[in-house]
């Protein structure tokens, strides 16, 4: 046997190194990525260029506008099967969304502490 996997070491399943465990970016109730983080970065990277080169433009719902698919923001949800999250509402929208919620936030919270807004 000369095979040396010491317990915190784990093998990346995309460049089959064996790397430390803290290489790999843990994954809420999984255990952690099978890849390593650098292996992970250019995947992401890659999926995420193909995405928005490939993909037609997209209706916001919000604004009722035709955007480019960079307008919408988009993550890598399942970095093994390339599946995206791609966000319903234009990049403007979702500010804009943050924004009054912000705001709505803080009048509700000086209006509690009897002020007159
Ligand atoms: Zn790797
Ligand atoms: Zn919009």
């Amino acid at each position: 046997m000369t095979s040396r996997n010491p317990k915190n070491l784990k093998e990346c399943r995309s460049c089959n190194e064996l790397k430390p465990r803290n290489q790999f970016r843990p994954i809420s109730g999984r255990g952690r990525s099978p890849l390593c983080k650098t292996c992970q970065n250019k995947k992401t990277k890659k999926l995420l260029k193909a995405h928005y080169k490939d993909s037609a433009p997209r209706l916001c719902p919000c604004c009722n506008e035709m955007k480019p698919t960079s307008d919408f923001q988009a993550k890598v949800s399942n970095l093994m099967t390339g599946k995206l999250w791609i966000a319903n509402k234009c990049k403007d929208c979702r500010r804009s969304n943050f924004l009054t919620r912000s705001l709505r936030e803080m009048f509700e919270m000086m209006r509690e502490k009897g002020l007159n807004v």
